[in-house]
Order: C-alpha cells, then sequence, then structure tokens
C-alpha cells in the first residue's frame, strides 16, 4: 500500500515554505504596525459555536464542516468564531475597550479540491472588536491593501454594505419578490436558497443566476440612514487613503453574521478561485455568543491562494537569500572557514559551507543552489599568502580579503566581511 496524504490535505516542502514564511513574516510586520496583537486559538470547538456563529443555512454548516458527530465538536471551519470565544471567555473586551487581534493557521473544509481551494487550508485573519467608527473598517481594508501591495500583488477591493436588522428585512422582502417571479429559471441550489437565505442568490456563480439577478435591486439603495451614513464614511475614507476599490452589489457573503460594510480582495489570475480574502463588519455576533453588544469588523486572507498568485510570478522566496557561500580548499581551508561560517553566523549573517571536502567546481555549484550573493573561496595557495578571494556573484567583481593570521585577527577579517556584503 502506497501512504499518501489525504485529497485536498498538502505538505508544503522546502523549496514552497520559504514563500509562506515570508508572507508569514510580512504579514506579522505589517499587522503589527496597525497595533494588532497576535492571538492563537485551538483547532478543535464545539460543533455548537459555529452553528451560532456562522449560521445553519449556510455552506459552510451544511455541509463542509469536520465535525465528529459522537462528540459534538468541530474542526474549525474559519478562524472568527473561535477568536471571539476566546476574546469572552479571557474577558478581553473588559480588559481593553477596542481589542485588535489577528492569528494565522489552518481551516478545514470538506470542498471539492482544486487548484487555490483545499480541505486544509491556511487563513491570516485580523479582527477589531469594541469599535464601531467606519475609519476602523478604513483602516481595516487599508491594512490588507497595504499587505497585497507590499507582497506585489495586484488585487481589487470590491465594497458592499449589506445594512442592518433595520434596513435588511424589508430589503429582503423586496429582493424576494424579484427573486420569486423568476424561480423557474434558478438553479436548484438557488430554488432552495430563496426561502432560506435570498441574498444568497444574489452571488450564485452559477452563470444564468447572474444573468437572471442582474436587474435585481440593489441593497445600497435600501439602506437606513445610519447604515447609509456609516457606507458614505467608508468610502470617503478609503478615498482619503486612496484605496482604491469598487463597489458591488451582489457581494453578500458566505456566512450569516455580516452586518453593514463586506468587502473582497479579489484576483483575475486564479480562475474560479477569485477571493484571495474577504471580511466585513458583525455587530450582532457577539451578543449571538452570549456576549455583551460589542460591534467587530475583520477579514480573513487565503495562504494558498497568495503563494499561488506568488508563484505565477515566479517568486521563490522573500526571506533573505543566502548572503554568503565559503568555498575552503583543503584541509586547514576547511577548518578556517568552518570557524568564520560560525561566527558570521553570529553577526546574523546566512552563510554556507561544504562540509565534505568537495571540489571548487561543485562547491560552486551549491553556492550558485543557494542563490549566494557572495562567495568566498580560500584556496590552499591563497592561504599560505593570508589572502582569500571574495566573488559578488551579481557582478561577478572580485576582490582580495585578508585572512586572519593570528585568531586574535579574525575580527578584522568579519569587520572587512560585515561591510561588504551588508552593504
Ligand atoms: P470562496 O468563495 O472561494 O469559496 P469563501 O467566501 O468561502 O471563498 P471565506 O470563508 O471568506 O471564503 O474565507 C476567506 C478566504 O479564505 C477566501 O477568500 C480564500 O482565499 C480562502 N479560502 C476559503 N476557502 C478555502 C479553501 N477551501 N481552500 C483554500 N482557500 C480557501
Ligand atoms: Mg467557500
Amino acid at each position: 500500500m502506497k501512504l499518501k496524504a489525504l485529497n485536498g490535505f498538502k505538505d508544503i516542502l522546502p523549496g514552497e515554505v520559504e514563500l509562506w514564511q515570508g508572507v508569514e513574516t510580512m504579514a506579522r510586520q505589517i499587522f503589527t504596525r496597525f497595533g494588532f496583537s497576535e492571538i492563537r486559538m485551538p483547532i478543535l470547538e464545539k460543533t455548537e459555536l459555529f452553528a451560532r456563529s456562522i449560521g445553519e443555512a449556510t455552506d459552510i454548516v451544511e455541509k463542509e464542516m469536520y465535525t465528529f458527530s459522537d462528540k459534538q465538536i468541530t474542526m474549525r471551519p474559519e478562524a472568527t468564531a473561535s477568536l471571539l470565544r476566546a476574546y469572552l471567555e479571557h474577558g478581553l473586551h473588559v480588559q481593553k475597550p477596542v481589542q485588535r487581534l489577528f492569528t494565522i493557521g489552518p481551516m478545514f473544509r470538506h470542498e471539492r479540491p482544486q487548484k487555490g481551494r483545499l480541505r486544509q487550508f491556511h487563513q491570516m485573519d485580523a479582527e477589531v472588536l469594541g469599535a464601531e467608527s467606519p475609519l476602523v473598517d478604513v483602516e481595516l481594508m487599508s491594512m490588507g491593501s497595504m499587505f497585497l501591495d507590499q507582497l506585489g500583488l495586484s488585487v481589487t477591493l470590491e465594497l458592499n454594505s449589506l445594512g442592518c436588522p433595520a434596513c435588511r428585512p424589508a430589503f429582503r422582502e423586496k429582493l424576494l419578490a424579484f427573486i420569486d417571479a423568476r424561480h423557474e429559471a434558478l438553479c436548484d441550489d438557488c430554488q432552495r436558497r430563496s426561502a432560506t437565505n435570498p441574498l444568497r442568490v444574489l452571488d450564485c456563480k452559477n452563470r444564468n443566476c447572474r444573468h437572471q439577478v442582474e436587474e435585481a435591486p440593489s441593497i445600497q439603495e435600501h439602506l437606513c440612514q445610519e447604515c447609509a451614513d456609516h457606507f458614505q464614511a467608508v468610502q470617503q475614507g478609503l478615498q482619503q487613503l486612496n484605496v482604491d476599490y469598487s463597489l458591488n452589489k451582489f457581494m453578500v457573503r458566505g456566512l450569516d453574521y455580516y452586518t453593514r460594510t463586506t468587502f473582497e480582495f479579489i484576483t483575475s489570475d486564479l480562475g474560479a478561485q477569485a477571493a484571495v480574502g474577504a471580511g466585513g463588519r458583525y455587530d450582532g455576533l457577539i451578543e449571538r455568543l452570549g456576549g455583551p453588544a460589542i460591534p467587530g469588523i475583520g477579514f480573513a486572507l487565503g495562504l494558498e491562494r497568495l503563494i499561488l498568485l506568488l508563484q505565477q510570478k515566479n517568486e521563490t522566496t522573500l526571506t533573505s537569500h543566502c548572503d554568503l557561500f565559503i568555498a575552503g580548499l583543503g584541509q586547514a581551508a576547511s577548518s578556517l572557514a568552518f570557524s568564520l561560517v560560525h561566527t558570521l553566523r553570529r553577526n546574523h549573517l546566512h552563510v554556507l559551507m561544504d562540509l565534505e571536502d568537495r571540489g571548487l567546481k561543485n562547491q560552486m555549484k551549491q553556492a550558485n543552489r543557494a542563490g549566494a550573493g557572495h562567495v568566498l573561496i580560500i584556496g590552499e595557495e591563497e592561504l599560505e599568502k593570508g589572502q582569500a578571494i571574495l566573488r559578488n556573484m551579481v557582478s561577478q567583481e572580485q576582490q582580495m580579503i585578508t585572512l586572519p593570521g593570528q585568531i586574535q585577527d579574525r575580527q578584522t577579517t568579519i569587520d572587512a566581511l560585515l561591510t561588504i556584503i551588508n552593504g
């Protein structure tokens, strides 16, 4: 029997993992700059948590969750519910009126695996709890945009408002009347959904359904005054910060808890898996989970899709390449190289050497494979003259470096190498 990973589950190997590390590092840096703190939650939660937050009539809860039915526990399909559970359980809302939290980790959904769609996938999730100001929405979306921009990805931000319990019911009725008139023309899913959750018909991927709802009423024109003002202020804020966005009246999101602002980061480079990330406001959710009436907003970015986009741009790493490869030839040179490598690593350089006494040609190959910026060649002849050759692998320029005659002279050589390599 050949042992293989489960369908929809994937190993992340060296060669790819460097990209993941780079993306995660950048997220941590940028999110921290915006005042976010990291939180890590368990992967298993009570099933009820997801049923109550995400909503019973959603694809996720209806058919995508990995649930141990005998134990009433579920592997988290998304992060917001778990994060809010932890937030309430530990009284984080009492400690600070506004909490900015982020988390990075695996999520599980039983979906049909395809490019950019897995059963174990990874999200970076950022949430702001306790703030109602539209400027918070603006800040959160601008943080997502800044992050994607710094990764070098061009992604569009689509924006909608889903209103609130005061204005959505009237819109729902109006939409229902519109949909009922076209009931026969809709796909089976939409016919079923129109009774429980008619808004979902608006974002059906079926081409015919899309065509049917083209002229559907827009929720943006049915917001109550408070929601309309909020939506207006969000757009003004985005304009103030020069964050590009476009309005999309069809976006409703697949989770029940959203209110007011909803948004998606969309790419045209991944076929059907167009959403790189998505989020929105959920002002009633914390109450629904048994907490006080605290507003919240958040988004999640899918790491697999970010990695695919970076790979399509031929990015292989976002972290630093190897700074220096030291090629020592012969035993004395290798021994000197061995201590230099150690000291340079202590000085924060990414340094490699060969420990198997291989020839120069082979060592240069290793240096190239590691993407070394410089190679220091210590040959037997050079060693006798107390010198080594430092080659810049990009410009191919070479210069001589004086080697330490005595152990106590080593610092001079180290300093010279650090100065050149750190530029
Ligand atoms: P989609 O419309 O692609 O199914 P979604 O609306 O279900 O996405 P969310 O629940 O909002 O997605 O999750 C946020 C992000 O997580 C998505 O934009 C996507 O990048 C990523 N994501 C969601 N499901 C998967 C999956 N099965 N495999 C890989 N990434 C996923
Ligand atoms: Mg989905």
